[in-house]
């Protein structure tokens, strides 16, 4: 089990990777750029790898989130240009720091109705990935399904997945809370739910989990994270999916509200405890 936590970068990547090794963190998730915000970064290469230097030498891992404010589905030319150039913007940021990953939302389709939404999100990818050439890659993040957004199914994921020109240069990030909240992750059918999420290959491409407890019930399509163990998933539920033998390669990220960086090395340390308690 690898697990880590969203870190701010806001003091230095160098900073945040040693805030990680405090708090027992084995890999963390950071914002490459201001999460509310359309503007882009210039990225400063140089001083960049110098403050990832640390991570790359002992191969820690770092993944960057993207900002919420794009929609890969937006049916407007303007905002989906400054959403490709956002974008793009992230995975040269996450190159220069050493990082793998960007992690993306689907898109929201604002009433053009799914399969236009799908469409048109297949389409952004594609001009990401042309203004990109670059290592990083994106992992396509499931969503509670709010309001129009697409991608709560594994099965829509892979379906937007495989009609990228080039779909090797994407991947997955299942997050447990968003899961929960669409109705797709069913602790009473766990069988169920490990079927689903191997179906064709599905969690191969899987590059990690967001583990998050739910403040809203099962089918409840409210994305609100809760912390592990206070919300709607709970303990025990949430000790099975860390400790399933199939996950165990892949990292787990916490996303849950705290109130100070420090709250996330405590729950690390009880997940941990649940785990180690449940295999005994
Ligand atoms: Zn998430
Ligand atoms: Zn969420």
């Amino acid at each position: 089990m690898h697990l880590g936590c969203h870190l701010s970068v806001g003091r230095g990547f160098d900073k945040a990777v040693e805030r990680a090794h405090e708090l027992g963190a084995e890999n963390l998730q950071y914002f490459p750029k201001n999460p509310r915000s359309f503007r882009l970064k210039a990225v400063d290469r140089e001083a960049c790898e110098r403050a990832s230097r640390a991570a790359r030498e002992e191969g820690f891992l770092s993944v960057a989130h993207s900002p919420y404010v794009t929609n890969l589905s937006t049916p407007d030319e303007e905002l989906a240009g400054i959403t490709v150039a956002s974008i793009a913007n992230d995975l040269e940021i996450a190159e220069a720091y050493g990082s793998p990953y960007v992690v993306v939302h689907c898109g929201r389709h604002m009433g053009q109705g799914e399969e236009a939404g799908i469409r048109r999100m297949v389409e952004l990818l594609d001009r990401i990935h042309e203004h990109y050439g670059g290592p990083a890659k994106l992992l396509l993040e499931n969503t509670a399904g709010q309001g129009t957004e697409l991608g709560t199914r594994f099965q829509e994921l892979a379906e937007i997945r495989s009609r990228l020109a080039e779909p090797e240069r994407a991947g997955y990030c299942v997050d447990t809370c968003h899961a929960f909240a669409a109705g797709v992750l069913d602790f009473r059918h766990w069988d169920r739910f490990l079927e689903e999420i191997q179906r064709d290959g599905f969690l191969d491409s899987v590059g990690l989990f967001h583990l998050n407890d739910s403040r809203f019930e099962a089918g409840s399509h409210r994305d609100r994270h809760a912390k592990l163990g206070q919300g709607a998933i709970g303990k025990e539920n949430l000790t099975r999916f860390l400790a399933e033998p199939l996950f165990q390669e892949i990292p787990f990220i916490l996303e849950t509200p705290v109130a100070d960086e420090a709250e996330y090395g405590q729950e690390m340390r009880f997940a941990r405890e649940w785990v180690a308690s449940a295999r005994t």
